[in-house]
């Protein structure tokens, strides 16, 4: 079971203090998308992932984390308006500032991470047009990041096979994974599954189940 929790925690930027809700542990059994959206309770568990100051509104994954940019940045309009995206969710905005302060911080794994959580509470909300617009944002990272993080480069590329299919780049996925193979035998099995989707041109959401049961 998911385990919540409240705590009081003074925001590093701007000093209000505010009560969170926070999580203790959660489950993920289950079968992961095919770009790793965990199964389970965590599914459901998103809230929990961000913190956001109802004063400055300041994202972190604690409020308390010291920021790496100053309080002007968090007042300009492109922040508070997320670039003009009118996203459905609130949750949804908020992974979008958290994108935005990890992009001007050039921390690119967390920045990445953020767009795909945005992308997947789009989802979650009907939000199909912002959730492409996630994911298409997402997808120049994909490189940087394999480079950046050689023990996960295949697992990367999983994602950005699912990226690319659910933003509909149904031919590019094809040229790019056509002759590609992955050592990792459910990944290879993804890699396959996705092209199959691909040409059918099913930009629908799958999870590993369905990959290892096919
Ligand atoms: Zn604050």
């Amino acid at each position: 079971m998911t385990t919540i929790f409240h705590d009081e925690c003074k925001c590093a930027v701007c000093g209000h203090t505010h009560t969170y809700t926070v999580m203790g542990s959660t489950n993920s059994f289950g079968y992961a998308d095919l770009d790793f959206r965990p199964a389970g309770m965590q599914r459901r568990t998103m809230h929990y992932w961000l913190q956001e100051c109802p004063e400055c509104g300041y994202v972190s994954r604690s409020v308390e984390d010291e920021p790496a940019i100053p309080r002007e940045f968090l007042e300009l309009e492109i922040y508070r308006t997320c670039e003009g995206i009118h996203f459905e969710s609130n949750l949804a905005a908020r992974f979008y500032k958290h994108y935005m302060i990890c992009l001007e911080t050039e921390k690119v794994s967390d920045a990445f991470h953020s767009l795909l959580h945005a992308a997947w509470e789009c989802d979650d909300c009907g939000d199909a047009e912002n959730a492409v617009l996630c994911r298409e944002k997402a997808l120049p990272f994909t490189g940087r990041l394999a480079e950046l993080d050689a023990r996960n480069a295949e697992a990367i590329q999983v994602i950005r096979m699912d990226i690319l299919r659910r933003s509909r780049h149904f031919e590019e996925l094809k040229a790019e994974f056509e002759n590609k193979t992955f050592e990792e035998e459910a990944f290879e099995k993804a890699r396959v599954y996705q092209l199959e989707l691909a040409a059918r041109k099913d930009e629908g959401c799958y999870n590993f189940g369905d990959v290892l049961d096919d």
